[in-house]
């Protein structure tokens, strides 16, 4: 139920926070665009209840702000790219700095939530980036393992084979191996419960179509909601609709989001056989990404990527029949005992892929008290946190995390209709 209550700042959460080191990052320096805006009387409006919006919502909030986060469809509805039973939790980001920093850091605060809130949210596990030749890649994600200090192994096809005889290793070279530095995190189950202790801290979660309204000058005043029935005004407007970035700032982002389709197929495994059940079955990345089945869960995930375009209001979320039967003719070879295993569950998703899988996160061009996050590009549940982090900082201060502010640039983001280039998880 979604109810709408006044905000209230809350001390101990202040308290909990700078525990954290959440109130003021040392790397931080100026970005443009924040005008100044004060705690306890500045409203800001966040519109979208996924990854982004919600920990924003959250992070604002418990940092004194009075906050109202809207959803057309509801936190945790299943059209959202954030409504997946389960999301993964690696370190392994190649080249890429900034990710791999953010994955650190994303991870503490996800344990530091787990105990506040006293809910299982983090299942961590052994990964395998499965590799069918040696790249470049493995040496510079090598480098930022040795950088930051995380365990890893590089083990050949056999050693595969003889760690987890469930898995066929024919055709691969090896594995990059995550050694407990990686977890699953109950993706779903997470949004409900930051949508939660949002409403439970005071936030007002408001269900409706939010589409930008007028403005004076440079200064957005409101949001319409549902085609102008309701109006909300607010000080500040962060705009986290993900894949409906590109319908709602067509000019903008439509060359700079692309939004795919992304069936993913769960298959069952013999009564009693916890072979495949986490945490006796690693997670596989490197193909069609493999997870283990969870207690809580509908069986071992695979996701068959390459759908076509999608529009994410109207298509229906019925997984297609050669998705199904590239997941089988997959699992069939890799996990040869699952090959006639019945589908138990499935899902429809989407990604909202940008260039180089960089997200956009920056202020709208147009106003100094709007900014729009998403291109989330099939890897940002993980960093949930560490953006709602930054984007608190954006809006209020402007003082932020420069790495990100470059990376996430809408001004470095290239045409992304032709082609491009990161892959997800
Ligand atoms: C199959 C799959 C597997 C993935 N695996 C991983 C993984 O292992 N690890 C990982 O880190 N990431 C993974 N991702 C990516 C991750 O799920 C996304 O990056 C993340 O969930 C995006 O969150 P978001 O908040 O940007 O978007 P969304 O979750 O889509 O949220 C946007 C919200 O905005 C709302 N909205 C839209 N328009 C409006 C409007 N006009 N008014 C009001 N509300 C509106 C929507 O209802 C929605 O709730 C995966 C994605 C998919 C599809």
């Amino acid at each position: 139920m979604i109810e709408h209550r006044a905000n209230s700042a809350n001390g101990s959460r202040r308290s909990f926070l700078k525990g954290l080191g959440v109130a003021a990052a040392a790397s931080a320096t100026k970005v443009a665009a924040a005008p100044a805006i004060s705690r306890n009387s500045a409203h800001v409006v966040v519109i979208g209840a996924g990854a982004f919006g919600a920990w924003t919502a959250l992070t604002l909030l418990e940092q004194g702000y009075k906050v109202t986060l809207v959803d057309a469809y509801g936190p945790g509805n299943p059209r959202a790219t954030s409504s997946g039973e389960t999301r993964q939790i690696r370190h392994a980001y190649g080249a890429s700095d900034h990710f791999t920093r953010s994955t650190i850091r994303a991870i503490k605060l996800w344990r530091a939530r787990e105990q506040e809130w006293g809910q299982k949210l983090l299942y961590p596990g052994i990964r395998f980036a499965m590799q069918k030749a040696w790249t470049p890649r493995i040496e510079a994600q090598k480098a930022l393992f040795d950088k930051y200090g995380l365990k890893y192994e590089i083990i050949d096809a056999q050693e595969i084979a003889h760690r987890y005889p469930q898995i066929n290793p024919e055709g691969l070279v090896g594995a990059f191996v995550e050694n407990e530095a990686s977890a699953m995190i109950a993706a779903h189950a997470a949004i409900l419960r930051i949508a939660d202790e949002f409403q439970k801290k005071g936030g007002k979660i408001v269900l409706g179509r939010a589409m930008p309204g007028t403005a004076s000058g440079r200064k957005m005043d409101m949001v319409t909601l549902d085609g102008g029935k309701e109006t909300l005004t607010a000080d500040s407007f962060v705009f986290a609709c993900g894949p409906w970035l590109p319908k709602m700032f067509p000019q903008l982002l439509a060359s700079k989001i692309k939004v795919t389709r992304c069936d993913v197929v769960y298959f069952g495994s013999p009564a009693g056989d916890k072979r495949f059940m986490w945490p006796n079955f690693p997670q596989l990345n490197g193909e069609f990404s493999t997870y283990p089945s969870f207690p809580f869960g509908g069986g071992v995930k695979v996701i068959p990527v390459g759908g076509g375009d999608m529009d994410v209001d109207d298509a229906e979320r019925i997984v297609a029949p050669d998705q199904v039967r590239r997941a089988r003719e997959y699992i069939a070879k890799r996990v040869p005992a699952l090959a006639d295993m019945p589908i138990t569950k499935d899902e429809v998703c989407q990604f909202d892929t940008a260039a180089g899988g960089e997200f956009i996160i920056d202020a709208h061009p147009d106003y100094d008290n709007v900014w729009i996050a998403g291109g989330s590009s099939a890897h940002g549940f993980k960093h949930g946190p560490v953006i709602g982090e930054y984007l608190a900082a954006r809006v209020t201060s402007g003082e932020a995390d420069p790495g990100f502010t470059k990376a996430f640039a809408l001004a470095s983001h290239t045409d992304v209709t032709a082609g491009y280039g990161m892959s997800g998880g």
